[in-house]
């Protein structure tokens, strides 16, 4: 906080006691100013589901920025030079690791040996609650935010991390962990129920990519997926061919696209099934790897959540509230 700000307060502070027009503003900060919190730190995050985080640990404490934004895909990112420039420029970096982040490595060593911490919140999290990664042995699936359990634990982590960038402000970022770790609870505990309203035939979750392996795990969806862990290989044509099969054995009603990755060979499988004759739906578009819009529900974490299991839910052919646990996605 500069000195104009603690003028502001005090300028506040003295029209609520009524006596701005007689008394003059003080010249220096008064005492109970020197006591408060030093100068918020800018943490920059590298996807949103990250930012979200340090969002809500924070509480205002701390400036949380996003480098990669809606609808872009982290494994295929590379920072430009200005992109490099705000992560050298910020007092530190937070990531999810495993190698979400695939093409950031060298520079997030830059930012490392410029002296600034870079947390990876994803690989905070015990190594025997996260999957494998067969493309990486050292790394585990990076997709861990799909299960709030996992992600509140990387909360936790990030907590930490944010109390040593900022002790003054421990005790605080202690109190809106728990409070997050709540919603959290709340979230999962939604997703289980709605999810649990799917016929049991239709427990099939067919997407672009491999990012849900965590949420099938977690509320007993069998998942299927065309690329791998990554979007970096092409899907190829025995992939699909299989999926369509298992498709129209099971009668399931919808497959999904996801915001950050392209929707084409998604829709060479509703192409595929309907071809054998299964009419198969577009169940929508899932946030995998991307939050929604800055600024909306669905660009918050628990948003993004709420949607993803209020659309597969109904598109499976489960009960769900229409606008889903908070009453707040978008129609
Ligand atoms: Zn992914």
């Amino acid at each position: 906080m500069n000195t104009r700000s603690y003028v502001a307060m005090g300028r506040r502070s003295l029209l609520a006691a009524g006596l701005g027009a007689t008394l003059p503003l003080p010249a220096l900060a008064p005492a109970w100013a020197q006591a408060t919190p030093r100068a918020p730190r800018s943490v920059l995050a590298t996807v949103a589901m990250v930012g979200d985080v340090v969002r809500e640990v924070s509480g205002g404490r701390i400036r949380a920025e996003t480098l990669i934004g809606e609808g872009v895909d982290p494994h295929l990112f590379r920072p430009t030079r200005s992109d490099i420039a705000r992560l050298l420029a910020a007092d530190a970096v937070f990531a999810n690791g495993h190698r979400l982040e695939g093409r950031m490595g060298d520079v997030l060593d830059r930012v490392r040996a410029a002296g600034k911490p870079v947390v990876l919140i994803g690989e905070s999290v015990p190594r025997d609650r996260l999957r494998a990664n067969p493309d990486y042995p050292d790394a585990a699936d990076p997709h861990l935010w799909m299960d709030p359990s996992l992600w509140s634990l990387a909360a936790a982590a990030a907590a930490e991390a944010l109390s040593r960038l900022a002790p003054d402000s421990r005790e605080a970022f202690a109190d809106n962990l728990a409070r997050f770790q709540a919603r959290l609870a709340r979230l999962d505990a939604y997703a289980r129920e709605a999810i649990g309203t799917i016929p049991a035939n239709a427990r099939v979750l067919v997407t672009a990519h491999d990012a849900f392996a965590y949420f099938g795990a977690r509320y007993g969806l069998e998942v299927e997926s065309i690329q791998g862990l990554s979007t970096e290989a092409e899907a190829n044509l025995a992939a699909i061919e299989a999926l369509v099969r298992k498709l129209v054995d099971r009668r399931v009603p919808a497959v999904f696209a996801e915001t950050s990755v392209p929707d084409r060979a998604v829709r060479a499988l509703i192409e595929g099934a309907g071809a054998r004759g299964q009419r198969v739906a577009l169940g929508g578009n899932l946030f995998s790897d991307a939050m929604g819009k800055a600024g909306t529900y669905e660009g918050t974490y628990e948003g993004m959540i709420d949607h993803n299991v209020t659309i597969i839910a109904r598109a499976l052919g489960g009960r769900v509230p229409p606008r889903g646990l908070n009453g707040r996605l978008a129609a």
